[in-house]
C-alpha cells in the first residue's frame, strides 16, 4: 500500500485530498495544527485502519515514522482575511514548513508536491495568467505575507528538484470552491452565502468590476491527482477559466438563494486583484485535464452544504471589525 502525507489535512482542500487518496487505496498520514482547519471535515477518517492523523505544526521539525511515497504540502492559512489576522504563521509555513517537509521528502525518497496559487501573479497585468508569467505582486503589501511565502515556495522546491534531485511537483490553484470551505473565513462565496442564509445584505467590495474564475473542489482534486502522477516538474495551474465579475457573482448568489436583501458596496481591500483567470493550456495538454462542473452545479451542491450548518455555525463570527486587516 502506497503511504501519503498531506498536510493541512483538516482544511477545505486537505480533507478531500483525504478522501480522494482513501479512495484510491492509500494509507493517508493528516497532519495539522488546527489554527484554521476543522477536525469536523475529516472525522469520518478516523475509524479507518489506513487513516492515521497528527496534530502538528509544520514548521517546526516534522518527523513521520516508516516508508513515504507521497507528500502533499497542503497547510496553509488561504483566505485573504486569516492571512492577514495570522500573517508570522502564513510566512512559516510557506517558508520554514516547506523546508522541513522537502527534508522528509529527501531523506524518505518521497514525490512532494506543493500547493501553489494565482496569488503569486499577484494583480496581473497579463490575462489569462499563463505559467510563464512573473506576476506582479507588492511584496510589502497586505498580501505580501502569502503571495511571497508562496513564490518562495516555489523557489525553494525547484532548488530541491535541481540541486537534491527530489521528485517535485507545483500546482498553482485558482479560485476554488465548494462544500467544508469555512462559512465565516471571508472569502467571497462563503461570504455572500452566509448573508444571503442569515438575512443580511450581500457585500460587494469596491464597484465588483473585478473578476475572479471559480472552479469546483471535485474539478481541482482531479487535477491534482493527475499532476502528482506526471513526470512534470514545472508548475502547472489548474483552475476553471470560466470568468465572472464580483458583482454579477453576487447577483448569481441572490438568484440561487432567493434571498430578498440588496447588495451593498464596501472599500475595496488594498492590492485585491482586478481580474483573475487561468490559462489552463498546459493541464488539457500535460494531464489531458480540463474542468467538468459548471459553476450552476458547483454552487448548488455548495449551498446544499451550507444550508444544512447548525445555527450556531452559521451566527459564528470569525472576523468582526474584519474592514481593520484589509486597508
Ligand atoms: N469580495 C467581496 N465581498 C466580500 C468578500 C470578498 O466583494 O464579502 C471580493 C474581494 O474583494 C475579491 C473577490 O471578492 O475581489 C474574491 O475575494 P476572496 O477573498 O474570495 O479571494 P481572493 O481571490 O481575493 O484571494
Amino acid at each position: 500500500m502506497k503511504r501519503i502525507l498531506i498536510t493541512g489535512a483538516a482544511g477545505f482542500l486537505g480533507s478531500h485530498l483525504c478522501d480522494r487518496f482513501i479512495k484510491e487505496d492509500y494509507h493517508v498520514i493528516g497532519m495539522d495544527n488546527l489554527i484554521t482547519g476543522d477536525l469536523k471535515n475529516i472525522e469520518h477518517l478516523f475509524p479507518l485502519k489506513n487513516f492515521e492523523f497528527y496534530h502538528h505544526d509544520v514548521s517546526n521539525f516534522v518527523h513521520v515514522p516508516g516508508k513515504l511515497d507521497y507528500i502533499l504540502h497542503f497547510a496553509s492559512p488561504a483566505s485573504p482575511i486569516d492571512y492577514l489576522k495570522i500573517p508570522i504563521q502564513t510566512l512559516k509555513v510557506g517558508s520554514l514548513g516547506t523546508h522541513n517537509l522537502l527534508g522528509l521528502a529527501k531523506v524518505k525518497a518521497a514525490r512532494m508536491l506543493i500547493a501553489s496559487t494565482s496569488e503569486v501573479y499577484g494583480d496581473p497585468l497579463v490575462h489569462p495568467q499563463t505559467e510563464e508569467y512573473y506576476g506582479n505582486v507588492n511584496p510589502i503589501g497586505p498580501r505580501g505575507v502569502y503571495d511571497e511565502a508562496k513564490r518562495f515556495q516555489e523557489a525553494i522546491t525547484m532548488a530541491y528538484h535541481t540541486y537534491h534531485g527530489v521528485e517535485t511537483r507545483i500546482v498553482r490553484i485558482f479560485n476554488t470552491y465548494g462544500p467544508r470551505m469555512r462559512l465565516n473565513d471571508g472569502r467571497v462565496l462563503p461570504a455572500f452565502i452566509g448573508q444571503a442564509l442569515r438575512g443580511e445584505d450581500l457585500t460587494v467590495f469596491g464597484k465588483g468590476n473585478q473578476t475572479r474564475s471559480f472552479c469546483y473542489v471535485d474539478d481541482l482534486i482531479e487535477g491534482i491527482y493527475r499532476l502528482l502522477h506526471s513526470d512534470y516538474a514545472l508548475p502547472v495551474n489548474i483552475g476553471n477559466p470560466d470568468e465572472i465579475t464580483i458583482l454579477d457573482f453576487a447577483k448569481e448568489i441572490i438568484k440561487l438563494t432567493g434571498t430578498t436583501q440588496k447588495i451593498i458596496y464596501k472599500d475595496l481591500p488594498v492590492n485585491d486583484p482586478m481580474q483573475r483567470q487561468p490559462n489552463i493550456d498546459k493541464a488539457k495538454s500535460i494531464l489531458g485535464w480540463e474542468p467538468k462542473v459548471s459553476r450552476a452545479e458547483g454552487l448548488k451542491i455548495t449551498y446544499d452544504y451550507f444550508k444544512g450548518l447548525s445555527q450556531e455555525e452559521l451566527n459564528k463570527v470569525e472576523h468582526k471589525n474584519f474592514e481593520q486587516y484589509i486597508k
